[in-house]
């Protein structure tokens, strides 16, 4: 059964929130001209005097020392155009020129004679499309401008932030502020998501935030002792609500109270933290609670999109649903493809995350779904809490640093790994989460009439990772002393250099929100 849209019982949206001019401003090829001048309009009209304000150096509290930054003023080109490198999309790769002007791609040619403001050499480099993180969390250590800076180092050129609306708080209040806060500090574009704490009093404001932009809405089926918790009939109701306005449900599915019970049991038998969590936190109860919200969804008649998979179990409820052609999204991380279980026992609290970390078998599942098109996505959940490893597991809370090491872990784990083409690399970084959240093809692609977003990966380059290395505010690096290949040496945001060679430059325009829509079938993202 499903239950029809009723779009006239619908509110109207609420004015402040609605796309600008600039925000519809979709990339269409007949209207080229129109477009650009709007374009320069927007660009130049305010300049981000506060667009990297803490990049410089920050005071992060007696326990820790920041490298100093260094930061220039960006001089801003009109064109620029990147030789003799390798052009990739999620379907193909090949040698080209790129030629970027006013902010987009403008020729796309072998051995381009075209004059440019500057030239960039891209010998020995792919030619990426910008990451776009679309897992990310910026209320922690990397508020919305910081978490934009290690961003923008480690490739990302576009995020999609989760607006957590708290007990009390209202959706459209905090998704106006997540906004204003994102276009006057972020150097990178951004768009939101609702997070949901309190479906109950916040799920009847989501057809004015679909209206405004934001058309995906999270919510937990977990962390009911935290009092975060969704229950099924709030559920039922936040599916029903986006179905009927053309919003996606988004879901962290564990069976919260579940789990909730294996916990104070393991407690009070005195088990060892850690193995107690990754005891009561099985794979089963993300298998059922991702069975349960497709099931709703089904009745809703509503797109879904499951967040951080992390088991060979949840993978099988999406492939099930996917076969009987029910639109579900699936997203993993790269802390699900890169670590165990193991390594949480080895380094305590600074990896406890939620869901837990899995078995190397449930490691290697995610990666065959990522290439075969069992996942679309890959996110970071890039979450830095206030944490050490000797922490007690229990208090300590969930999340860690993730985005600057996202595409080269992906890369070395996947393209280098020779588990992933480098155009399925583009497809799970890059245009794929562009598809899902209607940006596609202004954003995700190297296309003529794109925003020019674009990364210079050089894929031979090998390092370790250290924190001390990272741009994030976090206290550490889960990867601390891994050796990697590949990595992002310049990142380019709308035609301007944001990071080249590790030298961050302050950009000359600031960060656009960008509105959101649902709309790629799943075939249009194999
Ligand atoms: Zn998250």
């Amino acid at each position: 059964m499903q239950l029809a849209p009723v779009a006239d019982e619908l509110p109207t949206p609420e004015p402040a929130l609605l796309p600008t001019e600039q925000d519809v401003m979709w990339w269409n090829p007949t209207d080229e001209v129109a477009q650009r001048s709007r374009l320069h309009v927007a660009d130049d009209t305010r300049p981000s005097a506060r667009a990297t304000r803490d990049a410089q150096s920050r005071t992060l509290g007696a326990s820790r020392t920041m490298p100093v930054r260094t930061c220039r003023r960006g001089v801003r080109v009109s064109s620029l155009l990147i030789k003799d490198g390798i052009v990739v999309s999620g379907t193909e790769s090949r040698r080209a020129d790129v030629l970027i002007e006013d902010g987009r791609i403008a020729s796309i040619a072998s051995d381009s004679a075209a004059k440019a403001d500057r030239i960039l050499s891209a010998d020995r480099c792919y030619v990426l499309p910008g990451g776009i993180d679309v897992h990310t969390h910026p209320v922690y250590r990397d508020d919305v401008g910081a978490l934009s800076v290690t961003a923008a180092h480690g490739g990302i050129t576009t995020v999609i932030h989760y607006a957590y609306a708290k007990p009390g708080q209202g959706l459209m209040d905090t998704l106006r502020a997540f906004r204003a806060d994102g276009e006057s500090s972020s150097i990178v574009d951004f768009a939101l998501h609702g997070g949901l704490f309190d479906p109950k009093n916040q799920a009847g404001e989501i057809p004015n935030a679909v209206a405004a932009g934001v058309a995906s809405h999270k919510v937990f089926m977990t962390y009911a002792k935290l009092g975060w918790m969704t229950d099924d009939y709030q559920l039922m109701r936040t599916l029903d609500i986006l179905a009927r306005c053309g919003g996606l449900g988004m879901v962290h599915a564990e069976n919260g109270l579940a789990t909730d019970y294996l916990e104070d049991r393991a407690l009070e038998e005195g088990l060892d933290p850690k193995e107690a969590f990754i005891a009561t936190r099985p794979d089963v109860l993300e298998a059922e609670a991702t069975n349960r919200a497709i099931a709703m969804a089904q009745v809703a008649g509503c797109p879904l999109y499951i967040v951080h998979v992390t088991s060979r179990l949840g993978l099988q409820a999406i492939a099930r649903a996917r076969g009987a052609g029910q639109r579900v999204y699936a997203e993993t991380c790269p802390q699900y493809l890169t670590l165990t279980n193991e390594d949480l026992l080895a380094q305590g609290a600074l990896l406890k995350i939620g869901p837990p970390l899995r078995t190397g078998e449930d490691r290697d599942a995610l990666w065959s779904a990522l290439a075969a098109g069992g996942l679309d996505t890959v996110g970071s959940d890039h979450a830095p809490k206030d944490k050490a490893r000797a922490d007690d597991f229990f208090a300590a809370p969930f999340g860690s640093p993730q985005i600057e090491t996202m595409l080269p872990l992906v890369y070395d784990g996947g393209v280098a790994s020779s588990r992933l083409t480098i155009e399925r690399m583009v497809r799970v970084t890059s245009e794929n989460p562009a598809k899902v959240f209607g940006l596609y093809p202004r954003k995700g692609t190297i296309q003529i009439g794109s925003d020019a977003d674009i990364v210079l990966f050089d894929p031979t380059d090998e390092y370790t990772i250290t924190h001390e290395t990272q741009h994030s505010n976090a206290l550490y690096t889960a990867y601390e002393g891994r050796p990697c290949t590949g990595r992002p040496i310049v990142t380019i945001r709308r035609g301007e250099v944001l990071v080249e060679n590790g030298q961050l430059t302050r950009p000359s325009t600031r960060a656009r929100f960008l509105p959101t829509r649902i709309g790629a079938t799943l075939a249009d993202l194999r």
